[in-house]
């Protein structure tokens, strides 16, 4: 079998695609491929619906934290977005109304998790977990990075005898209302769960390990009358996007990469809000020891009113033990709970493990990251031909929306896959040095970001060292604008059906547009 029906294109070979994922840069590949043509397309979905982290997060409150107006793909803005900072199932919806609106849906094979996958023979096979086997020209791993949640190893965890989920499995039947709820967690969902029941709950208790820097947002619904000014004039809709894009970049973007005035203020506007807390001790507990900026910046309005309820306690003291219960801190008090919510995070340096990849001469992924994941330029790795990431290792997942990301590394993708079509390669990887010599630049530059400013937070790998994009999301797009096939291993193609010059120095165009 291979990825589906043979694609179109005069004087094109026609490759078979297999992508895992079906979040939102598995979908805008989708996009790419079906625009170019490409119908031999399989998005493998491990669940039985798409989104990724936007099906799975359920939780109350769930909020992005990126403005909406650039929380979109390029060619499809949303006119319709209710909120500047869109709420979870409104951006679910938006992903569903894409994959139908081009012809994306009936490529996706949901319920099927890929186990493994193994190049022999110049294409990849990829296992599934029922058994099939999918042969394909290109693997293009999609999996997102906030995807394998992470459970705290408390003791007595499993004991607690009341609802106790992952911020990411919500368990909707648990009763909120006039319960003692616990919530363990201050990232960015925690502080939005506890923003949005605090009101609900008879008791809230927020287990807080570090506290955060939270920056205050628009917390407002965008007027009938802007929406259908940007659903009546689509040229609006589109500039909306650009102004708000350029403006993102140019300021916060830009500030966790280069120090400067931008980064001043914006720590500026943390400390100020946190000043809002008005209960002195409160706020002692709620006042990181480290620098704004240097973990993931949670954005809400919400949440320090929320704690200055009179039913709601922040608790400081590290967690000893959980018993049927209740949750015992380290002082040996007892916080009893009929619900626990652990917003303890997520696993973000997996990428696409435990999927085990079989490169060139039985090369495997579990042994090539066996240290810190690693790639060439964010995309693909040395000795796994005609593999490539979406959203892997030190893309610019920490300061730029996700969608620019995404279609920054399809449009590179597709270039390569161009150049296979045209027969100018049969497959290709890059080369050792290459993707050394871009992690020691990224090593060099990285003194310069926020992250190493002095916390722990989920963009630390083991190695000590943050696995983001040190530059802007701008510099990432420059910087994969066209393939370097010098930096690459190639095994050339066959003569192209009829001629065609190859792409390799021509430039990207611009992602999608
Ligand atoms: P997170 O930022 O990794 O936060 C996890 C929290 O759990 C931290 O406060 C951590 O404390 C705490 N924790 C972990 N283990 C613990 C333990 N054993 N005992 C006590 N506390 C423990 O995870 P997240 O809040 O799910 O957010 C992850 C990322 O997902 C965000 O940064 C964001 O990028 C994305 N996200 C986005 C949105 C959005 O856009 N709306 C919403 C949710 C998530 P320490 O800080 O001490 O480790």
């Amino acid at each position: 079998m291979t990825a589906g029906a043979n694609g179109r294109g005069p004087g094109l070979r026609s490759p078979a695609v297999a992508v895992i994922g079906a979040g939102v840069s598995g979908l805008c590949m989708g996009v790419a491929l079906k625009k170019a043509g490409v119908e031999d397309v399989v998005i493998l979905e491990k669940a039985a619906g798409l989104g990724g982290t936007w099906r799975e997060n359920t939780y109350p409150g769930l909020v992005c934290d990126i403005p909406s107006r650039i929380y979109s793909y390029s060619f499809e803005p949303n006119p319709d977005w209710s909120r500047p900072y869109s709420p979870g199932p409104e951006i679910h919806g938006y992903l569903e109304g894409v994959a139908h609106k081009y012809g994306v849906y009936p490529h996706i094979r949901f319920g099927s998790e890929v186990e493994d996958a193994r190049w022999e023979d110049g294409r990849w096979t990829v296992r599934i977990s029922d058994g099939a086997e999918i042969r394909a020209d290109f693997l293009i791993s999609a999996c997102g990075f906030l995807h394998r949640w992470k459970e705290p190893d408390i003791p007595g965890l499993d004991t607690f005898e009341g609802p106790r989920f992952h911020s990411a499995n919500w368990d909707h039947q648990a009763p909120l209302s006039g319960r003692r709820v616990g919530v363990v967690g201050a990232g960015s969902s925690g502080v939005q769960i506890v923003g949005e029941i605090a009101n609900r709950t008879r008791k809230l208790t927020h287990f807080q390990r570090t506290p955060q820097w939270i920056l205050p947002t628009l917390d407002r619904s965008y007027s009938r009358l802007t929406r259908f000014l940007m659903r009546r004039f689509p040229a609006l809709n589109r500039l909306s996007y650009r102004m708000w894009m350029l403006a993102f970049e140019t300021t916060y973007g830009a500030a966790f990469v280069e120090p400067g005035l931008r980064r001043r203020i914006i720590k500026g506007i943390c400390r100020l809000n946190l000043r809002t807390v008005r209960n002195r001790e409160l706020r002692r507990k709620l006042t990181p020891d480290y620098e704004p900026l240097c973990k993931r910046v949670v954005v809400s309005t919400r949440f320090y009113s929320a704690v200055e309820r009179p039913n709601v306690e922040v608790v400081t003291e590290g967690i000893e033990r959980v018993e049927p219960t209740a949750v015992v801190t380290d002082d040996g008090r007892r916080h009893e709970l009929d619900v626990l919510v652990l917003a303890t995070g997520f696993d973000a340096h997996a990428y696409l493990r435990p999927i085990e990849l079989h490169g060139e001469g039985g090369r495997r992924l579990s042994d090539a990251w066996s240290g810190e994941p690693w790639a060439y330029r964010t995309v693909a790795l040395p000795g796994f031909p005609n593999f490539c990431m979406l959203m892997g290792p030190h893309s610019p997942v920490a300061n730029a929306s996700i969608f620019f990301v995404a279609e920054t590394q399809v449009a590179y993708v597709m270039q390569w896959i161009r150049m296979w079509r045209e027969g100018a390669v049969s497959a290709m990887s890059p080369r050792l040095d290459a993707t050394e010599r871009f992690n020691e630049q990224m090593d060099e530059a990285m003194p310069r970001t926020t992250w190493v400013s002095g916390c722990d937070s989920w963009y630390i790998g083991a190695d000590g060292k943050p696995a983001v994009f040190p530059w802007t999301a701008t510099r990432h797009r420059e910087m994969l604008s066209r393939v370097r096939l010098e930096e690459f291993d190639v095994t050339p193609g066959p003569p192209p059906p009829s001629a065609s010059p190859p792409t390799a120095e021509r430039p990207a165009p611009t992602p999608l547009a």
